[in-house]
């Protein structure tokens, strides 16, 4: 979670740019880290991260990706009047079937293609959270949980709700279509 004091919020905004090494004033944030534990920690997971996202070979999606992706979610937004609160499987197994596959395809293509640089920098504390709640969420997909695993990513999607336009248009425009269809089907179904 987001902790609560202005120093923390101030420190873990900063997370990004000093991973990247373009933070100018690192003094204050490395003090502020030395004190605090909780930002401490945070801060290791976001260095962890970024380590995990530079060993992975960036690769452009499929041709037709995100068109296919998008016409898969206007089809489900046509044929679903309202948005369920969460998933349910009452609501339609041809729809949860439908969904279920759409989910776990964005994911695992995402794995592949998550590009390290492009998320600003304000959604950084909200994605790390999110990050956290994905890891769950494989963890119950690994034990065949589905509905526990698709509940967590429904969590952390919705965490990443508000940001998530602002950071479709951001993957969009440095040209990662694959990821920016991603976070607009995101949008779309919750
Ligand atoms: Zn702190």
């Amino acid at each position: 979670m987001i902790f609560g004091n202005t120093k923390c919020r101030r420190a873990q905004a900063q997370f990004d740019a000093y991973v990247d090494g373009e933070l100018k004033d690192r003094a204050w944030l490395e003090s502020h880290v030395a004190a605090c534990q909780a930002c401490r920690s945070r801060l290791e997971q976001v260095q962890a991260m970024a380590l995990g996202l530079d060993g992975l070979v960036r690769q452009a999606p499929p041709e037709g990706f995100a068109e296919r992706v998008m016409a898969a979610v206007s089809e489900q937004r046509t044929q679903v009047a309202y948005r369920p609160p969460r998933f349910r499987p009452a609501f339609g197994l041809a729809f949860a079937a439908t969904t279920t596959l759409l989910i776990f395809a964005f994911f695992s293509f995402r794995m592949l293609t998550r590009p390290a640089q492009v998320t600003p920098t304000a959604t950084t504390a909200a994605s790390v959270t999110a990050q956290e709640l994905r890891a769950d969420a494989a963890e119950y997909e690994s034990r065949g949980n589905i509905a526990e695993a698709l509940h967590a990513y429904h969590q952390a999607d919705e965490l990443e709700n508000t940001a998530s336009l602002d950071t479709a248009r951001a993957y969009e425009k440095a040209g990662f279509a694959g990821e920016a269809a991603y976070r607009y089907a995101e949008i779309a179904f919750y």
